[in-house]
């Protein structure tokens, strides 16, 4: 395994001074799926007061001593380096009652949370695998160190794990493991929403997430007990071939992979179950249902409390999901105007999302809103001026024709809506032109 400089040196300094270290856990599980590792975490057999004087000159600062976890600054990275340890009991589903350390690196990996991450590795030692890690990752599998009932048990947290796992790797759950995933669902109410929120957003991002939507939906439906409601529910309409939460979970994995796309997929449809009627023929209607869905999705988010700015964009591509699909520029150069570039286009990959998670002929329209786009980033790429900032006059160029009050901003915000339009050019003549001509229309009426 190739480890960056750094990292064999500080292994080889703890081996030096008496010390068995490795590398261990997500950075090993990376290498050994042919993945570039993001971080490495090093284990040690050398106690936290131990590691600080290998390392007195270094910047050591305790950042889990608790724990038996130091981070150092060693040549231009920080590494955090843990004691072996054995964690006590978890009367509270969260955290160990105790840790106690331990000198045998089986003893740290048997803690660990699935076989996957309970490998070390250095390049003294060889990898250390005593739960058959690298043949789970061989065939892809998910399974818990030990007793999943009792690890699932000990820390809730291991359930939304093993799920956003298996989404983000594409690894499947071994049935046992899989069984207690199921059992202990409802504990998850003992994990803070800040990490339930964390695992959230990784999970939604993964490429497999539509399976494991649809393989855990009742473990969802308790962290989000609206999206519950949405599972069984009959569309009752010719667009639609498949519940509501199947289509919201296909919908999902339909979008692009950014945090925002797959929230706003998530809930975009949550409004659904209060608005359904159904007219003389027996199809089924959801009027204003996106408006609904937004303020259920602002609630959510809320609670799970999601910082404003992610919460805001989310809802709105909720709210503005199901906004018409037009070619012509005039209603695009609105669009722009009124949602900005980005946001524009999160809305119509929001539409094409949707569109490809319903009926097969509701596809027919995806070429439309691609067009779409692409027309939109033509125009937004000259730069046109859709803001009232960019308009070649302000209201300082008013001032000798209207006194300043409310009209002076009525005249500059038609003015603004007809450049838009393309009606008059953004230029200061004509736009001071229009301007008196917009004066003598409201004097005249
Ligand atoms: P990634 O960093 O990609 O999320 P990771 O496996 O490195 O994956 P971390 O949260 O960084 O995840 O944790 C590092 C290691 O610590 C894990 O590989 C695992 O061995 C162990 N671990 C983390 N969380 C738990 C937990 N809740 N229960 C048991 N072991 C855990
Ligand atoms: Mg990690």
């Amino acid at each position: 395994m190739d480890l960056p400089f750094q990292i064999t040196e500080i292994l080889e300094r703890l081996e030096l001074t008496g010390f068995s270290a490795f590398v261990v856990g997500g950075c090993v599980r990376d290498f050994l799926m042919g993945l570039s590792p993001h971080d490495f975490d090093i284990t040690t057999s050398a106690t936290p007061a131990e590691t600080k004087r290998v390392f007195a000159d270094c910047r050591v600062v305790e950042t889990g001593i608790k724990h038996g976890t130091v981070t150092v600054l060693y040549k231009g990275i920080s590494t955090e380096i843990t004691t072996f340890r054995v964690d006590g009991g978890y009367s509270d589903g969260r955290h160990p009652d105790s840790v106690v350390f331990s000198r045998d690196i089986t003893d740290d990996l048997s803690r660990r949370d699935f076989t996957m991450n309970g490998i070390a590795y250095s390049p003294k030692r060889g990898f250390i695998d005593p739960f058959g890690g690298e043949n789970d990752i061989k065939r892809g599998v998910i399974r818990a160190i030990g007793d999943a009932d009792k690890r699932f048990s000990e820390d809730a947290l291991r359930v939304l794990r093993a799920v956003r796992f298996s989404s983000v790797l594409s690894f499947e759950i071994e049935e046992q493991t899989a069984r207690a995933i199921r059992a202990h669902e409802g504990d998850l109410r003992k994990v803070s929403v800040e990490r339930i929120l964390a695992e959230l957003k990784r999970l939604l991002c993964g490429r497999d997430v539509k399976r494991v939507l649809l393989e855990y939906s009742s473990l969802f439906a308790k962290i989000i007990p609206p999206l519950g409601e949405e599972i069984g529910f009959e569309q009752g309409s010719k667009y639609h071939d498949r519940t509501l939460y199947e289509h919201t979970a296909a919908a999902v994995e339909n979008s692009p992979p950014t945090e925002e796309m797959r929230f706003a997929m998530l809930f975009h449809d949550l409004g659904k179950v209060k608005c359904k009627t159904t007219d003389e023929n027996g199809e089924c209607h959801y009027y204003g249902h996106a408006e609904i869905s937004a303020e259920l999705c602002d609630e959510i988010m809320r609670g799970l409390k999601c910082d404003n700015s992610l919460r805001e964009r989310v809802v709105r591509i909720v709210r503005y999901h199901d906004i018409p699909v037009d070619t012509e520029r005039k209603y695009i150069r609105r669009q722009l105007a009124k949602h900005g570039a980005e946001e524009f286009e999160d809305i119509m990959n929001a539409h094409i999302a949707d569109d490809s998670a319903k009926a097969d002929f509701c596809r027919e329209r995806i070429p439309k809103i691609q067009e779409v786009i692409k027309i939109a980033r033509e125009i937004a790429a000259e730069q046109p001026c859709l803001s009232a900032r960019a308009l070649a006059i302000t209201g300082e160029d008013l001032k000798p024709y209207v006194p300043p009050s409310p009209l002076m901003g009525e005249i500059l915000s038609q003015l603004l809506s007809e450049v838009v339009d393309e009606k008059i050019p953004n230029e200061k003549a004509a736009l001071l032109e229009r301007a008196r001509g917009i004066l003598e229309e409201r004097i005249q009426k």
